[in-house]
């Protein structure tokens, strides 16, 4: 079909849920991903999801939560939850069904073996009170929020079709404020067409002035069927790929500044597996697959997968953290 500016495909709302059983089983049975939604009603220029994935509908409330308890059962004990926008999850069940979110979160909570639920993929919207509130005290929530925000200067973000940075830039100051040591991860795309050196800088300043602990960059490329596949401002291959790599070596820098500042700190880590007598683990800044691990040597019987032992960590080794069990 022919897709004109400010256009996106939209699929049937009836395309299925993808194969959870695919999904789901990624990882070791020690974590897990767990799709909430599926599709999107955006109409970000550059994406191609909602047109082949369709429109943004929640998976059932119980049916997650069955679902939850079965990884569970199987040894996951941390559940990434998932969806293109995952924070958006039950604002399509109308007034018949009000359980959001937070009341998501509380059931997951409450299924015993489970330690951390984790928030993969949010929107810069959607960020509610009561949700917020349940991120801030639910102790099994991880502190961490990853929130792919593609841009952070005002025209570029404009002709993304996505939310402006002011009201970005409020929200995560907000759940800075409302969340101690919540760890940000985020996304942006390099070389849309028509950025200038003003935008790619204003995006360097925000990432710089909201510390993200975690990040990385995409160079832009044209997805077939989008708008912005068509805009007639294309960046150079090249320079998307050189504003791409001042984007990641930003993210390094305040990633490394992190990892200092964790010395000294104790940590709960989740151990995903042993190398040798080491144990490799995570703490809860780190994602399974994207972030970085915390080693703890010396790690002998009783350490296996799946145990979180609390850790002091003594020293960084490049991103990751080594760490000594305290208790
Ligand atoms: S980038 Fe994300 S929010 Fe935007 S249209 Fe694609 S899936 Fe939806």
């Amino acid at each position: 079909s022919e897709v004109g500016s400010g256009d996106v495909l939209v699929g049937l709302p009836t395309v299925p849920f993808r194969d959870e059983e695919v999904r789901v089983r990624l990882g070791p049975a020690y974590y897990a991903y767990l799709r909430v939604a599926e599709g999107c009603n955006h109409n970000c220029t550059f994406c191609a999801i909602p047109g082949f994935r369709g429109s943004f509908r929640s998976k059932g409330f119980d049916t997650i939560v069955e679902e939850a308890r079965q990884l569970v059962a199987r040894g996951a004990r941390e559940i990434n939850l998932i969806a293109e926008d995952t924070n958006q999850w039950g604002m399509d069940f109308g007034p018949d069904d009000e359980r959001r979110l937070p009341e998501l979160l509380r059931a997951l909570s409450d299924i015993e073996d489970l330690k951390w639920i984790r928030l993969l993929y949010c929107y810069p919207s959607y960020f509610t009170e009561p949700l917020v509130e349940a991120i801030a005290t639910l102790p099994k929530v991880v502190k961490y929020i990853d929130i792919p925000l593609q841009h952070a200067s005002g025209p570029v973000l404009s002709r993304m079709q996505r939310p402006g940075p002011q009201h970005t830039e409020n929200l995560l100051k907000k759940l800075r404020e409302r969340i101690p040591e919540l760890v940000l991860r985020t996304t942006f795309i390099s070389g849309f067409p028509g950025e200038t050196e003003q935008d790619h800088s204003a995006t360097r300043a925000f990432a710089r002035s909201l510390g993200f602990e975690r990040g990385g960059a995409f160079a832009y490329s044209e997805e077939d069927g989008t708008p912005a596949a068509g805009f007639d401002d294309q960046i150079e291959p090249e320079l998307r790929q050189r504003r791409r790599e001042q984007l990641e070596r930003g993210f390094q820098r305040r990633a490394e500044v992190w990892a200092d500042r964790q010395v000294g700190r104790r940590l709960d880590i989740l151990v995903d597996r042993m190398e040798g007598d080491v144990a490799i683990g995570r703490s809860y800044a780190d994602a399974p697959d994207i972030d970085n691990v915390v080693k703890i040597p010396g790690a002998v019987v009783p350490f296996e997968p799946g145990m979180v032992v609390r850790c002091e960590i003594v020293e960084v080794d490049g991103l990751d953290l080594v760490g000594v069990v305290v208790e």
